[in-house]
This record gives C-alpha cells, sequence and structure tokens, in this order.
C-alpha cells in the first residue's frame, strides 16, 4: 500500500498536471470506488476548476476554486495516471476528462481504493493524527503515548501520526535500533530522540527516491519508485543486517510482518538495563 512518500511523490507530480484545470466530464465504471452516493459526487466534481493538489497522510486531496473537495485513497492498487496502458484498461475505475482534451485515470485491480467528497477541506479525514516529517511533532507524539501497544503498531496507527505504513515503520524502527515489539509507553527518552530523528529522515529520503515499489505503486507518469534497493530490512528476511552481518527476523505483530534485526534491536527490558 502506498504510504507518505508514495503519495507524496504522486501529488507532487500531479499538480503541474492537473491545477488550473477544469473537469469537463467524469466517467464512472465501477461507481463503488466512490464512497457516498455516486451521482452526487460527478454533480459536484464536474466543472470542478482545480485550484489545489495535497497530501494529508495517505490521502490525495483535490480542491475546487469554489471550496469543492474530494479525497482519493490508492489502497492496495490504485493508481492515477495521465496516460492508459494497454494493460489497465481492464481495471480501468474512473476517467476524468479536462476541458483542454487531457484525462486523468484512476485505475485499480483489486478495487479497495476510494475517492470521497467532503463538505470542505477542513471536514476532511477526520481523526488522521500530525504528519511525521517533522522531529519535534513526532517528539511530542512519542513522549505523550500512553499506550502499551508494540511500537510498531503505534508507528502505524494513522490516529497518532497519519502517513507512515509498514515499510517506514521497520525501517525507522531498525534505524532507531528499537525492537518492534518494545512497548510504545515505555519508550526511553533516548529511543523517543533517535525515533523522532529518523522517521522525518527515512520519509524524506524515500520522497527523493519517488517512493518504493514492491508490487503495485506506480508513480502519475506510471514509472516505478526507486527506493526499494535503499531499504535495510523490510522485505529482506534471512538476509545479513547491514549493520552487524545478523540475519533479518520477521514476525508478525497483530497481523502485520514485521522485519528487524534481532541483534541491533535488542528488547530492552528494566530487568536487563543495568
Ligand atoms: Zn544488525
Amino acid at each position: 500500500m502506498p504510504e507518505l512518500p508514495e503519495v507524496e511523490t504522486i501529488v507532487r507530480q500531479l499538480r503541474p498536471q492537473i491545477e488550473g484545470k477544469t473537469i469537463s466530464a467524469l466517467r464512472l465504471f465501477w461507481p463503488r470506488s466512490v464512497e457516498g452516493v455516486p451521482k452526487e459526487f460527478r454533480h459536484r466534481v464536474r466543472g470542478m476548476a482545480v485550484a489545489a493538489v495535497a497530501r494529508r497522510g495517505k490521502y490525495i486531496g483535490v480542491e475546487g476554486a469554489d471550496g469543492t473537495f474530494f479525497t482519493v485513497h490508492l489502497r492496495m492498487t490504485g493508481k492515477l495516471v495521465m496516460e492508459l496502458g494497454a494493460a489497465d484498461r481492464r481495471h480501468l475505475r474512473l476517467q476524468f476528462t479536462f476541458t483542454d482534451g487531457t484525462k486523468l485515470y484512476f485505475v485499480d485491480a483489486r478495487k479497495f481504493g476510494r475517492l470521497h467528497l467532503w463538505p470542505c477541506r477542513g471536514e476532511s479525514c477526520p481523526g488522521l493524527g500530525p504528519e511525521p516529517l517533522r522531529a519535534e511533532t513526532v517528539r511530542r507524539v512519542l513522549k505523550h503515548l500512553k499506550t502499551k501497544r508494540p511500537v510498531k503498531s503505534a508507528l502505524l496507527d494513522q490516529t497518532i501520526l497519519a502517513g507512515i505504513g509498514n515499510i517506514y515503520a521497520d525501517e525507522a524502527l531498525f534505524l532507531a535500533g528499537t525492537h518492534p515489539l518494545t512497548p510504545a509507553a515505555s519508550l526511553s527518552d533516548g529511543q523517543q530522540r533517535r525515533l523522532a530523528s529518523v522517521i522525518p529522515q527515512v520519509l524524506r529520503q524515500a520522497i527523493r527516491r519517488r517512493g518504493t515499489t514492491l508490487r503495485n505503486y506506480r508513480t502519475v507518469a506510471d514509472e516505478s519508485g526507486e527506493n526499494r534497493e535503499h531499504l535495510n530490512v523490510y522485505g529482506r528476511a534471512g538476509e545479513p543486517c547491514p549493520a552487524c552481518g545478523t540475519a533479518i527476523d520477521k514476525i508478525r505483530i497483530n497481523g502485520r510482518s514485521s522485519h528487524y534485526c534481532p541483534d541491533c534491536q535488542k528488547m530492552r527490558s528494566v530487568t536487563s538495563d543495568k
């Protein structure tokens, strides 16, 4: 599933392509891609002059000059492209046509992606936590975590921080030297500080490489991201840790696979701290 860096890449590429354009027509091939009443979505979005494209967490937000606002959540296999490849035709769910004749296609093989019309931008995506791109913000959030849930689960919780998914949670925990099962509320001061500094770092580096493509993620230009080869632990179970050579381990935490180095990310309990 695309996480913050992938969605940010899409937003940055979409901006010059659709900002300032007016949507003249909309074809909905799979109505369930739209949350709520598809007819209302079509009615509100047709004629919309695109004023801004923005990201919030893993959501792409499109705002009209009249305040009309909708989000796109790509989930598993959704992608937004300006050119429709031959293989994409059977998975085309929605097509926007602009007054200049260009088109934006929403392609989604698994059909989990959703478009959602909101009353206005300010009322969209309720319950999302803050953006994790600044160390001070992340530090403040980690400091106030009261949950005994594993830190890995807390990082994936979009109400705590918005935009982090499985890949970047594993990568950040590795760089911070924190075991993914460490209870979130018992992170030491030093662990909080390290995590707060590496989370924005990992995300920003991935943005510079236009995200991580494992299987499905594609940019608006229908290209793969370049961050995959730079991953330290994610998807590398059994391979040597780049820091110490120990085999990367994979465990399941609340149903999600977690990759970590058993040597670099030791669980620090009160009794073992001497
Ligand atoms: Zn290691």
